[in-house]
């Protein structure tokens, strides 16, 4: 019986030991950086995953969920067939068990730590940007990146997808097929560059990246793993290479795209829905959503909904998102 790490103690600790450790099968696990550990479970022509969590360090449940993967594999208990980078993203957060200290994290990438440079959650975004594309770059086989998240608040779709802007290219529906097989229930086809880091590897690396959205978010031993037994069933089955189940659920997954965002413009903004409204709720038709001085935002359609309330942003930020049905045509 070998001794089983945990992985995400080890990136916890401090200082970081960095390190390759040998494992089962002549695996060799080795931390790149504090938190980002590579697993070469591949040739170069496999299929190379990039698993982020923890880019808000209270988003515990993907952390543990992606902890115990790497422990099965570890512990010889679950086969790696690919190329697999893991990122506990945001250490000093998960250790404060809050979502970043200083800055939004997943506002830092594709560039933008550069023009926020004192923040140290710009340094990490891009020592993570600059890993993910020294990871990716090589990569022959598909090249996948999943962002893993929970959110601040209830949702009416209680997983779901956010699928970066593509500029030109297609979306892939076969990657829409396996979204179902996560459980997920709705995707977000955002229409927009966007400084999260799934737009970072989607853009600059031409992966299939995507944020997930997979439950709300609680302290460490407060989650009901129960909840997240979709995501790790489709990632054990990917990481080792099982057949996909069945392309069936795409047909049914719901999508949307973003309408436009509220702006808010002014200390002025007032938001007209409650506190705890959740994600994607219906605005009926001609409901007012929120103003701001001689600016009124109004709901058209009753197909409408919401995502992402925020009114204590700062002026000058995206304080909520309309969003409403969409298709691939
Ligand atoms: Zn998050």
């Amino acid at each position: 019986m070998t001794h089983t790490p945990s992985f995400l103690q080890h990136a916890l600790s401090t200082p970081p030991a960095l390190a390759a450790w040998p494992l089962p099968g002549g695996l060799e696990a080795r931390w790149l950086a504090p938190g980002c550990v590579e697993l070469n479970g591949g040739a170069v022509d496999a299929d190379s995953v990039l698993l982020s969590c923890g880019v808000h360090g209270n988003e515990t449940a993907p952390i543990e969920v992606v902890d115990g993967i790497l422990r099965d594999i570890a512990a010889g208990r679950l086969a790696l067939r690919c190329r697999l980078l893991v990122m506990f993203a945001n250490l000093d957060a998960i250790r404060q068990g809050v979502r970043y200290g200083n800055y939004d994290m997943n506002r830092l990438f594709n560039g933008a730590h550069a023009k926020q440079a004192e923040w140290p959650e710009s340094a990490r975004a891009a020592e993570l940007e600059s890993l993910a594309e020294a990871f990716l770059a090589p990569a022959r086989g598909r090249r996948l990146h999943y962002d893993l998240h929970t959110a601040i608040r209830g949702s009416v779709f209680e997983k779901f997808a956010i699928y970066p802007f593509l500029h030109e290219r297609a979306h892939n529906r076969e990657q829409l097929a396996w979204m179902g097989q996560c459980g997920i229930e709705a995707v977000l086809l955002h229409s927009q560059p966007a400084n999260t880091f799934s737009y970072h590897t989607s853009r600059r690396c031409e992966a299939d990246a995507f944020t997930l959205e997979l439950g709300k978010a609680r302290p460490f031993g407060q989650n009901d793993l129960s909840r997240f037994s979709g995501i790790d069933r489709a990632l054990r089955a990917l990481l080792s290479a099982e057949p996909a189940n069945n392309n069936a659920q795409a047909a049914a997954l719901p999508l949307f795209r973003a309408k436009y965002d509220l702006v808010k413009l002014s200390e002025a903004f007032r938001l007209h829905l409650a506190d705890d409204v959740e994600n994607f709720t219906v605005l009926p038709d001609g409901m007012l959503i929120a103003e701001d001085g001689d600016v009124r935002y109004v709901a058209c359609g009753g197909k409408e909904r919401i995502l992402f309330p925020n009114p204590a942003v700062k002026p000058g930020l995206r304080a909520g998102i309309v969003v409403e049905p969409a298709s691939l045509g």
